[in-house]
């Protein structure tokens, strides 16, 4: 069959999905430099194929400009087409970016954090999905046997997220039924998020032309565990050292660690609709699923919103270069690059107001009376995504952050995106967002 190869440019918009026009690849260098034409109410389209309220109407052309950087070239050498695809900003035709791009939304939240700290950010995203085919024994958690039948799946997905310039870190059989968890070492920027879509994107093409379908729907069944997106953060200064750590401070928080951190807990129940972003993310968010209830801190505790990781070594370089910490509170229902925004002007905000750092939490904050939490500045966050977009209108820092007409068009997105599933009940609603993510 005779075949014209096709890029595929693309972003990850405010649904999460990742969306994009095709190109010869043959004029690649014409359209990494002039684009693809985009249309402002796509931004608008939510996971459900629906058009949300719209400022924009059928006017206004944009252009999608792919980073040439991001490219990917798989040939999974099954016999099946080569996979083509490249990540890229949404700006006017003047070149200036667009107000609802989220990779360029990124992009100012970066430039931000490093004017205001000097810090750069380094970060890894770790994906927990599932297999849509049911095929778990009982009691296979991290099981070798159930790992073995998956096995040839994580090889291949190792593979391929290597050819698409991922550093492939662990594959694991999760604790959850027919779950599973991919990491990958951390990146710089932009490029951690540029990541995290890349792996979605490839892990779902292996598992489809494998014969393993997967999901990463952030929650499945509402008695069951959550697929949660964790994000590890460290920083580096201009030199590229890292500037995460303080073997002298509590915890090991360096004082710009801290506030950042800070930041993080005080903003978070109203950035929380920008991480976990969909009508059953607020499920997956409750207390003793190993996700996160609280905006606490812990320290080594897989039910904080943000929690230290562990350092192996006792050398203190080598724990400076290992030291981060993890939010817990994203999921795959959201752009990589507005989870990471989010996360970098809350932080950013932190070390301007010169916040000190959280007091680090012990106990199962679920037992605490309201009374106790609020005298230690801890909130139980949002528990639905209708309250969660109230927060995130209320608090006028957020328009500061990412701009007035994105925070409108994305309140107008999600409101619209609410309504799809509102009369559903809950095991409907998850089963509607299994079906796209
Ligand atoms: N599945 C949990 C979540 O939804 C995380 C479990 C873990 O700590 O790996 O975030
Ligand atoms: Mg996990």
């Amino acid at each position: 069959m005779i075949s014209n190869p096709l890029m595929f440019a693309a972003t990850s918009d405010f649904s999460g999905v990742t969306r994009g026009k095709a190109f010869p690849l043959k004029e690649m260098e014409k359209r990494f430099r002039q684009g693809v034409g985009w249309t402002p109410t796509n931004v608008q389209i939510t996971c459900f194929d629906t058009i949300a309220e719209s400022p924009f109407g059928s006017f206004g052309d944009l252009i999608l400009v792919p980073d040439a950087d991001t490219a990917v070239t798989l040939d999974l050498e099954d016999g099946g087409p080569v996979e083509r695809f490249v990540l890229g900003d949404i700006l006017h035709l003047d070149g200036d970016p667009w107000s609802c791009c989220t990779r360029s939304i990124l992009k100012t939240a970066l430039k931000r954090l490093e004017g205001v700290s000097g810090l750069r950010l380094v970060a890894a995203f770790e994906h927990e999905f599932q297999s849509r085919n049911p095929a778990q024994g009982p009691g296979e958690a991290f099981g070798l046997a159930s790992f073995g039948k998956h096995r040839a799946f994580g090889e291949t997905v190792m593979a391929a997220l290597e050819v698409a310039g991922v550093k492939p870190d662990t594959f694991l059989k999760e604790y959850g039924a027919d779950q599973f968890e991919v990491t990958n070492g951390p990146d710089l920027g932009v490029t951690a998020a540029d990541t995290a879509v890349k792996v979605r994107a490839v892990t779902k093409l292996v598992g489809e032309r494998m014969g393993e379908p997967v999901t990463f729907v952030p929650i499945r069944d509402p008695a069951g565990v959550g697929n949660g997106v964790h994000v590890h953060m460290s920083f580096v200064d201009e030199n590229g050292a890292p500037a995460t750590y303080d073997p002298d401070a509590p915890w090991g928080m360096a004082q710009k660690t801290g506030s950042f951190i800070a930041g993080i807990l005080k903003y978070m129940d109203s950035i929380v609709s920008l991480t976990a972003p969909s009508a059953i993310s607020y499920t997956r968010l409750t207390p003793h699923r190993w996700s996160a209830a609280y905006n606490n801190l812990g320290y080594h505790d897989r039910e904080a919103a943000v929690r230290i990781c562990p350092v192996t070594s006792a050398s203190a370089e080598s724990a400076a270069k290992q030291y981060n910490f993890e939010y817990r509170a994203a999921d795959a229902t959201a752009s990589p690059y507005l989870v990471l925004a989010a996360l970098a002007h809350a932080g950013a905000q932190g070390i301007e107001e010169g916040l000190a750092a959280p007091q680090v939490t012990e106990e199962d904050l679920s037992e605490l009376p309201a009374a106790k939490l609020a005298e230690r500045g801890l909130v139980r966050l949002p528990q639905s995504l209708g309250e969660a977009l109230d927060r995130l209108e209320e608090n006028p820092r957020v328009a500061e952050w990412i701009g007035a007409e994105a925070l409108d068009v994305y309140l107008k997105h999600k409101r619209g995106e609410l309504a799809q599933t509102a009369d559903l009940s809950e095991a409907e609603r998850c089963a509607r967002y299994e079906a796209v993510y």
